[in-house]
Protein backbone atom coordinates (compact mmCIF):
# COMPACT_ATOMS: atom_id res chain seq x y z
CA UNK A 1 0.00 0.00 0.00
CA UNK A 2 2.76 2.09 0.81
CA UNK A 3 5.23 1.60 -2.15
CA UNK A 4 4.84 3.65 -5.81
CA UNK A 5 2.40 1.64 -7.74
CA UNK A 6 3.61 3.34 -10.63
CA UNK A 7 7.42 1.30 -9.90
CA UNK A 8 6.00 -1.27 -8.23
CA UNK A 9 8.65 -3.87 -9.67
CA UNK A 10 11.53 -1.41 -8.52
CA UNK A 11 10.11 -1.12 -4.52
CA UNK A 12 9.69 -5.21 -4.70
CA UNK A 13 13.03 -5.81 -6.19
CA UNK A 14 13.76 -3.34 -3.36
CA UNK A 15 12.27 -5.63 -0.38
CA UNK A 16 13.95 -9.39 -2.66
CA UNK A 17 16.88 -7.30 -1.84
CA UNK A 18 16.32 -6.56 2.13
CA UNK A 19 15.99 -8.21 5.32
CA UNK A 20 12.46 -8.11 5.10
CA UNK A 21 10.71 -11.69 5.52
CA UNK A 22 7.62 -11.46 3.98
CA UNK A 23 6.07 -8.88 1.76
CA UNK A 24 2.73 -7.90 2.79
CA UNK A 25 -0.41 -6.40 0.86
CA UNK A 26 -3.27 -5.06 2.09
CA UNK A 27 -6.81 -5.67 -0.06
CA UNK A 28 -9.65 -2.83 0.29
CA UNK A 29 -13.15 -3.07 -1.21
CA UNK A 30 -14.70 0.91 0.08
CA UNK A 31 -17.14 -1.22 1.97
CA UNK A 32 -15.43 -2.75 4.72
CA UNK A 33 -12.66 -0.30 4.98
CA UNK A 34 -13.35 3.73 3.63
CA UNK A 35 -10.64 3.18 0.84
CA UNK A 36 -10.16 1.25 -2.36
CA UNK A 37 -6.31 -0.46 -2.81
CA UNK A 38 -6.08 -2.62 -5.55
CA UNK A 39 -7.10 -6.53 -6.56
CA UNK A 40 -6.03 -9.65 -7.51
CA UNK A 41 -4.39 -8.70 -11.23
CA UNK A 42 -1.96 -6.29 -8.95
CA UNK A 43 -1.15 -9.80 -6.41
CA UNK A 44 -0.33 -11.57 -9.48
CA UNK A 45 2.24 -8.96 -10.83
CA UNK A 46 3.39 -8.61 -7.37
CA UNK A 47 3.70 -12.49 -6.87
CA UNK A 48 5.79 -12.34 -10.39
CA UNK A 49 8.45 -10.82 -9.59
CA UNK A 50 9.00 -11.30 -5.31
CA UNK A 51 10.91 -13.54 -4.21
CA UNK A 52 9.41 -13.46 -0.66
CA UNK A 53 6.05 -14.97 0.42
CA UNK A 54 3.31 -12.91 -0.01
CA UNK A 55 1.26 -12.16 3.35
CA UNK A 56 -2.23 -10.74 1.90
CA UNK A 57 -4.57 -8.88 4.19
CA UNK A 58 -8.41 -8.65 3.37
CA UNK A 59 -10.03 -5.61 4.51
CA UNK A 60 -13.13 -6.57 2.24
CA UNK A 61 -16.28 -8.37 3.61
CA UNK A 62 -17.46 -11.72 2.22
CA UNK A 63 -13.62 -12.55 1.87
CA UNK A 64 -14.78 -16.34 1.82
CA UNK A 65 -15.86 -15.81 -1.62
CA UNK A 66 -11.99 -14.97 -3.12
CA UNK A 67 -10.45 -18.15 -1.17
CA UNK A 68 -9.68 -19.31 -4.45
CA UNK A 69 -8.52 -16.50 -6.37
CA UNK A 70 -6.23 -15.17 -3.94
CA UNK A 71 -4.50 -18.38 -3.73
CA UNK A 72 -4.54 -18.23 -7.79
CA UNK A 73 -3.14 -14.90 -7.61
CA UNK A 74 -0.13 -16.13 -5.26
CA UNK A 75 -0.86 -16.17 -1.85
CA UNK A 76 1.16 -17.35 1.22
CA UNK A 77 -1.22 -16.15 3.85
CA UNK A 78 -4.37 -14.96 3.45
CA UNK A 79 -5.94 -13.11 6.41
CA UNK A 80 -9.29 -12.41 7.10
CA UNK A 81 -11.11 -9.80 9.54
CA UNK A 82 -13.09 -11.52 12.42
CA UNK A 83 -15.69 -8.43 11.69
CA UNK A 84 -16.09 -10.01 8.10
CA UNK A 85 -16.53 -13.18 8.30
CA UNK A 86 -20.42 -14.80 10.19
CA UNK A 87 -18.43 -18.21 10.04
CA UNK A 88 -15.02 -17.81 10.55
CA UNK A 89 -14.05 -21.54 11.05
CA UNK A 90 -15.22 -22.44 8.32
CA UNK A 91 -13.71 -19.57 6.19
CA UNK A 92 -10.32 -20.88 7.81
CA UNK A 93 -10.88 -24.60 6.65
CA UNK A 94 -11.32 -23.15 3.50
CA UNK A 95 -8.29 -21.23 3.32
CA UNK A 96 -6.24 -24.12 4.77
CA UNK A 97 -7.52 -26.65 2.25
CA UNK A 98 -6.33 -24.39 -0.81
CA UNK A 99 -2.82 -25.08 1.35
CA UNK A 100 -2.04 -21.22 2.31
CA UNK A 101 -1.95 -19.99 5.91
CA UNK A 102 -5.04 -18.77 7.70
CA UNK A 103 -4.80 -15.46 9.39
CA UNK A 104 -7.22 -13.71 11.44
CA UNK A 105 -7.27 -10.36 12.22
CA UNK A 106 -8.96 -7.79 14.68
CA UNK A 107 -9.86 -4.44 14.35
CA UNK A 108 -8.50 -1.65 17.27
CA UNK A 109 -11.91 -2.27 19.58
CA UNK A 110 -12.39 -5.82 18.73
CA UNK A 111 -10.92 -8.11 22.06
CA UNK A 112 -8.47 -10.60 21.94
CA UNK A 113 -10.76 -13.17 24.01
CA UNK A 114 -12.98 -13.92 21.60
CA UNK A 115 -9.75 -15.73 19.99
CA UNK A 116 -10.04 -18.25 22.42
CA UNK A 117 -12.14 -20.94 20.57
CA UNK A 118 -10.25 -20.15 17.31
CA UNK A 119 -6.75 -19.65 18.58
CA UNK A 120 -5.55 -23.15 17.81
CA UNK A 121 -7.11 -23.46 14.34
CA UNK A 122 -5.22 -20.18 12.97
CA UNK A 123 -1.38 -19.91 11.86
CA UNK A 124 -1.46 -16.09 12.45
CA UNK A 125 -3.79 -13.47 14.21
CA UNK A 126 -3.43 -10.10 13.01
CA UNK A 127 -3.92 -7.08 15.41
CA UNK A 128 -4.60 -3.78 13.45
CA UNK A 129 -2.40 -0.91 15.32
CA UNK A 130 -4.86 1.67 13.88
CA UNK A 131 -8.13 2.01 12.28
CA UNK A 132 -7.74 0.13 8.47
CA UNK A 133 -8.64 1.70 5.90
CA UNK A 134 -5.91 4.58 5.17
CA UNK A 135 -1.44 4.42 5.47
CA UNK A 136 0.26 6.12 7.55
CA UNK A 137 -2.03 6.73 10.61
CA UNK A 138 -1.05 7.17 14.24
CA UNK A 139 -0.42 4.21 16.18
CA UNK A 140 -3.49 2.95 19.07
CA UNK A 141 -1.21 2.38 21.97
CA UNK A 142 -4.05 -0.13 23.53
CA UNK A 143 -1.96 -2.91 21.39
CA UNK A 144 0.26 -3.71 23.49
CA UNK A 145 -1.82 -4.74 25.78
CA UNK A 146 -3.44 -6.85 23.38
CA UNK A 147 -0.16 -8.47 22.24
CA UNK A 148 0.35 -9.03 25.75
CA UNK A 149 -3.30 -10.36 26.43
CA UNK A 150 -2.87 -12.86 22.96
CA UNK A 151 0.34 -14.13 23.84
CA UNK A 152 -0.97 -15.38 27.30
CA UNK A 153 -3.75 -17.20 25.03
CA UNK A 154 -1.29 -18.56 22.46
CA UNK A 155 0.52 -19.76 25.44
CA UNK A 156 -1.90 -21.23 27.38
CA UNK A 157 -3.77 -22.78 24.79
CA UNK A 158 -0.32 -24.47 23.57
CA UNK A 159 -1.38 -22.39 19.58
CA UNK A 160 1.32 -22.44 16.91
CA UNK A 161 0.23 -19.42 16.11
CA UNK A 162 2.40 -16.04 15.13
CA UNK A 163 1.21 -12.34 16.11
CA UNK A 164 1.32 -9.58 13.62
CA UNK A 165 1.26 -6.32 14.01
CA UNK A 166 -0.17 -3.94 11.34
CA UNK A 167 0.11 -0.08 11.61
CA UNK A 168 2.31 2.78 12.66
CA UNK A 169 5.30 0.56 13.46
CA UNK A 170 8.46 2.55 13.39
CA UNK A 171 11.88 1.82 15.80
CA UNK A 172 9.89 2.91 18.60
CA UNK A 173 6.89 1.15 18.42
CA UNK A 174 8.59 -2.38 16.77
CA UNK A 175 10.77 -3.02 20.37
CA UNK A 176 7.67 -2.17 22.31
CA UNK A 177 5.74 -4.87 20.49
CA UNK A 178 8.71 -6.99 20.54
CA UNK A 179 8.74 -6.96 24.37
CA UNK A 180 5.13 -7.62 24.07
CA UNK A 181 5.42 -10.94 21.96
CA UNK A 182 4.98 -9.43 18.85
CA UNK A 183 6.42 -12.43 16.14
CA UNK A 184 5.89 -10.19 13.00
CA UNK A 185 5.77 -6.52 12.14
CA UNK A 186 4.29 -4.80 9.48
CA UNK A 187 5.73 -1.58 8.28
CA UNK A 188 4.48 0.58 4.88
CA UNK A 189 5.06 4.47 4.33
CA UNK A 190 7.79 4.40 7.89
CA UNK A 191 10.22 1.94 5.17
CA UNK A 192 9.26 3.28 2.10
CA UNK A 193 9.30 7.39 3.01
CA UNK A 194 12.56 7.34 4.35
CA UNK A 195 15.89 7.71 1.96
CA UNK A 196 17.62 4.37 2.52
CA UNK A 197 14.51 1.95 2.91
CA UNK A 198 16.79 -1.52 3.10
CA UNK A 199 18.64 0.17 6.11
CA UNK A 200 15.57 1.25 7.86
CA UNK A 201 13.99 -2.75 7.62
CA UNK A 202 17.48 -4.15 8.64
CA UNK A 203 17.19 -1.68 11.85
CA UNK A 204 13.56 -2.97 12.49
CA UNK A 205 14.23 -6.63 12.78
CA UNK A 206 17.69 -6.14 14.36
CA UNK A 207 17.77 -3.29 16.18
ZN1 LIG B 1 -2.38 -4.91 6.44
Amino acid sequence: MSADFANLRKDIEMLNDSDADWIHLDIMDGVFVPNISFGFPVIEAVAKYAQKPLDVHLMIVEPQKFVKEVKAAGAYMMSVHYEACTHLHRTVQQIKAEGMKAGVTLNPHTPVSLLEDIINDVDMVLLMSVNPGFAGQKFIENTYKKVLRLKEIVLRRKADCLIEVDGGVNYDTAKKLFDCGADVLVSGNFIFNSNDPKEVISRLKNG
